[in-house]
């Protein structure tokens, strides 16, 4: 299992990729979530948007689903082995077509439909791809918003954004090798996101299985990581880097 960030950007990143990780493994591919960005993240990579051969989507802010349109319109342009398929929880399905299909319903070959673009799988709690199983957890990112993480044992815990989940990260920290969780790493804290100071009150134990994702802009260059790296156990996930078997 391989996992590279195509980006580790919050929201508002500029100079670097909105936040989605390519897992890699058993000859196949899955990515978290599609921002638009993720098209020069993937160039960098020598890969082309018609290799995406699986996708999950965690919930539906922009940031998150704002590259989907131009992949299925690529797909069609560029067909690739087979469709992606979209592995989406069941209740974003709607709601995910509504913010696609002004795009994509209209075509010059007549009307087209969300299954014409993706073969979509509704998810209520678990897929498995190739063997490996991916589990949904809902998280607490804003209130009555659907909004997810992946559980993938024994390889990782990936937190999607949410507000910080004590009781859930000391549940599962024992059964992966890695927690990738969203933190702001902003002084301020935003009330629908992770903030440093909340996860520095982990064990360190578990603070050093942590690599954190969806940041601000100031932690894009390695000086400020490796600042960072000297005075914290937990590690700030790098775009573009494969951490392998984690
Ligand atoms: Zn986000
Ligand atoms: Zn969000």
């Amino acid at each position: 299992m391989k996992v590279t960030f195509l980006g580790c950007g919050d929201g508002f990143s500029l100079e670097q990729g909105h936040n989605s990780a390519l897992l890699t493994f058993a000859g196949t591919n899955l990515c978290i979530d599609f921002p638009e960005s993720n098209h020069l993240g993937l160039h960098r990579l020598g890969m082309q948007l018609n290799q995406i051969e699986n996708l999950f989507i965690t919930h539906l802010h922009e940031d998150h689903i704002n590259g989907l349109q131009k992949l299925a319109l690529f797909h069609k342009v560029y067909p690739g082995q087979t469709k992606p398929k979209l592995y989406i929880p069941t209740g974003l399905k709607a709601d995910l077509w509504q913010c696609l299909r002004h795009g994509l319903e209209l075509t010059t070959r007549g009307k087209r439909e969300f299954e014409d673009y993706f073969d979509i799988i509704c998810v209520d709690h678990e897929f498995e791809i190739a063997g490996i199983r991916f589990e949904l957890v809902q998280t607490l990112h804003v209130p009555d918003m659907l909004s997810y993480g992946l559980l993938c044992k024994p390889y990782f815990y990936f937190s999607g954004d949410t507000r910080f989940d004590e009781s859930y990260i000391l549940s599962i920290a024992d059964e992966v090798q890695t927690i990738y969780y969203e933190c702001h790493l902003q002084n301020d804290q935003l009330p629908s996101h992770t903030s440093l100071e909340e996860l520095l009150t982990l064990p360190v134990a578990i603070q050093a299985k942590m690599l954190l994702m969806h940041y601000v802009d100031d932690y894009v260059h390695a000086a400020a990581r490796d600042q960072f790296h000297a005075e914290y156990k937990l590690r700030i996930a790098e775009p573009l880097r494969g951490y392998d078997g984690e």
